[in-house]
């Protein structure tokens, strides 16, 4: 079965490998960018072309999370082409680095409003058409920061994915009772294809990507394909590795 797949962030990196391996597995797929005509060009004719190339539907769509309104749109629009979403990955996020003494309150509401807030923009437009159609499956990029043991420089970034991850837990013994699956993903640390670790400008930057060098080979590819595997049926939760990945068990109580 084919389900209608819509993730965030899926100009780069993780995003936007998920997107293609989703769209590879026969799945309609709905790749969330903001400013699609301006910043995020390329990466739509990126899609168009894949899409093109490979015979499968991956599309962009203009998705920016920080905004209710751009979520409310880029959703609206896609519930009226298929009346449903089956499959909503949350994974749109950023990361700041810095020592502890430099880090401003601006800079740790902008990761909460990107990495946490936005994840409930995009819940408030996509969860009642899952809960109406009683299925459905919701999984969220989280990171290495639930398994403990803050690396540093990172601090706030670590905070604000515990914050999204509490969130998700909390969230999914209510959606298991309407038939809706959670998974969260973490990812470990991949630099590969992503702007990851290229956003704050700190020098403290390049000790990071240092201390992150790519532990698994091929680990975004392993993850996607993951992923793919999900969706089709519906959200039987498999653990991917101890090492990347943690799922929700799901209580019982549908
Ligand atoms: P990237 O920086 O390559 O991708 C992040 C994506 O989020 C981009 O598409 C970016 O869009 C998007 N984004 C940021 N702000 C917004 C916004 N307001 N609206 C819409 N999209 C937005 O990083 P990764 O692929 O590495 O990260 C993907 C996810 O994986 C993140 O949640 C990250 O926290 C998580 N993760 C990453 C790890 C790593 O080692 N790389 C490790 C563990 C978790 P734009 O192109 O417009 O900036």
């Amino acid at each position: 079965m084919s389900n209608v797949v819509v993730i965030t962030g899926a100009s780069s990196g993780f995003g936007a490998l998920t997107a293609r391996a989703l769209a590879d597995a026969g799945h309609t797929v709905h790749a969330g960018m903001r400013r699609t005509a301006t910043r995020n060009a390329p990466q739509v004719e990126a899609a168009a072309q894949y899409s093109k190339e490979h015979k499968v539907d991956l599309r962009s769509i203009e998705l920016d999370v920080a905004s209710q309104e751009s979520v409310d749109t880029a959703v609206g629009r896609i519930l009226d082409e298929h009346g449903r979403i089956d499959v909503l990955v949350h994974n749109a996020g950023h990361m700041v680095t810095g020592p502890a003494e430099a880090f401003t309150p601006e800079q740790l509401a902008d990761l909460y409003d990107v990495n946490v807030l936005s994840t409930q923009r995009v819940n408030r437009a996509a969860l009642p058409s899952m809960r109406r159609a009683g299925r459905g499956l919701v999984i969220w990029v989280s990171s290495s920061s639930v398994k403990g043991g803050t690396p540093p420089y990172l601090a706030p970034y670590f905070a604000a994915k515990a914050a999204m991850d509490s969130l998700a837990v909390s969230y999914a013994a209510e959606l298991a009772r309407w038939g809706v699956e959670t998974s969260i993903v973490v990812p470990g640390s991949f630099t590969s294809g992503t702007n990851h670790f290229s956003h704050s400008g700190h020098p403290a930057d390049r000790d990071v990507e240092a201390e992150y060098e790519t532990r698994y080979a091929g680990l975004m590819d392993r993850i996607a394909e993951k992923l793919a595997a999900l969706a089709p049926e519906g959200a039987e939760a498999t653990l991917v590795s101890d090492e990347i990945a943690r799922i929700v068990a799901l209580p019982d109580g549908r």
